[in-house]
């Protein structure tokens, strides 16, 4: 019996990288092999040099053409087997050796807006819904917008395998979340490239785009984040660490530096409106959804637990955000 292989890989595409894949057909219980791309279409290589190269680093049943099939993601080499300049994978992995001793976990919430042409579903043709205050966790065909689309989501990422913690409805009309983890920075990056691209393969057979645009609707409508919540095996046990992450988030020129790879077009969406701080200032807080970083009351009360940093994007790379918080707060844990 011949299997289908979905290779799924990350593309060069400017400024926010987007998913590009292709089937290749292997024989019953062939391992998936090393594969290859044509770069110059996909903004990774030039016309006259244009082979890269897809290696596979995590390989799941397809929910979408069921039985034997499979969806393998890919990170992205040059053909002398080096990570391409678009492989944020690598760093990360290499990161995550490095500090494997403080064993770091990831919770990450990704929101996404539903969309018919350039209109969030839900928003009636040239005007507006009723403003946001029902949306946010709703029930009834008037807040509501898409369910049948995350239902299959949600049991599309379930029977792929993928760590999936929870899905709810946003504060927008045609916004949604799903979550991802908690599991190590790979495991849950990995995992959040491939449920986006469920997301876009199932919305794709409603004739629905999904987007993960961090501002779909422009005025007084929240905008798209990536709440990425974070703990190491200190954090779990004591409070004093979590403080110390906190601090250690905030030092010197770490903010813009966290910023600066946490998703395009941030300071628009970091405004200090609708449950945001703005991108400028740091701040840490318990229950405080104003703050960069808020502590869950539930953590304050037990004395341990995790932290949520606020500020990436919806449309974040989560390689390289779960790098540099792992850069950033383990070494400064490490001391
Ligand atoms: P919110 O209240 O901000 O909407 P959610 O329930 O949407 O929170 O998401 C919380 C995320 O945090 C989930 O993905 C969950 O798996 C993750 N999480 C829980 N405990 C930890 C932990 N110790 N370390 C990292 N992430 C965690
Ligand atoms: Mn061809
Ligand atoms: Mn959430
Ligand atoms: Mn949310
Ligand atoms: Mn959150």
């Amino acid at each position: 019996m011949a299997i289908k292989a979905e290779y799924i890989w990350i593309d060069g595409t400017e400024p926010t990288a987007k998913l590009r894949s292709k089937t290749k057909i292997l024989d019953e219980g062939q391992e998936p092999p090393i594969w290859g791309f044509d770069g110059s279409s996909t903004n990774q290589a030039e016309g006259h040099s244009s082979d890269c190269v897809l290696r596979p680093v995590k390989v799941t049943p397809d929910p979408i053409r069921g039985g034997d099939s499979i969806l393998v993601l890919c990170e992205v080499l040059d053909t002398d087997f080096t990570p391409h300049p678009t492989n944020t994978r690598a760093k990360t992995a290499e990161l995550s050796e490095q500090y494997a001793g403080q064993e770091s976990w990831f919770g990450i919430e990704q929101e996404y807006t539903f969309m018919v042409g350039s209109r969030p579903l839900g928003f009636p043709e040239g005007g507006y819904p009723a403003p946001q205050g029902g949306y946010y966790c709703g029930v009834g065909a008037d807040e509501i917008f898409g369910r049948e689309i995350v239902e299959k989501h949600l049991d599309n990422c379930l029977a792929a395998g993928l760590p999936i913690s929870g899905i709810n409805a946003e504060v927008m009309p045609g916004q949604w979340e799903f979550q991802v983890g908690p599991a190590s920075a790979l495991e849950v990056s990995d995992s959040l490239w491939l449920a986006r691209w469920l997301l876009y393969r199932t919305a794709e057979d409603f004739n629905v785009s999904a987007t993960i645009d961090p501002k779909p609707a422009k005025g007084d409508w929240n905008g798209a984040g990536c709440h990425t919540n974070f703990s190491t095996k200190a954090m779990r046990e004591d409070y004093e660490p979590i403080i110390a992450a906190c601090e250690a988030l905030g030092q010197d020129d770490k903010p813009a530096e966290h910023i600066a790879v946490y998703g395009d077009g941030i300071a628009d969406r970091l405004t200090g409106a609708h449950e945001t701080a703005h991108y400028t200032q740091f701040s840490y807080g318990v229950s405080n959804r104003g703050a960069s970083i808020r502590i869950p009351w539930q953590v304050e009360k037990d004395k341990k637990g995790y932290l949520e940093d606020r500020r990436p994007n919806a449309n974040m790379d989560p390689y390289l955000v779960t790098g540099k918080i792992v850069d950033t707060v383990c070494s400064a844990l490490e001391k």
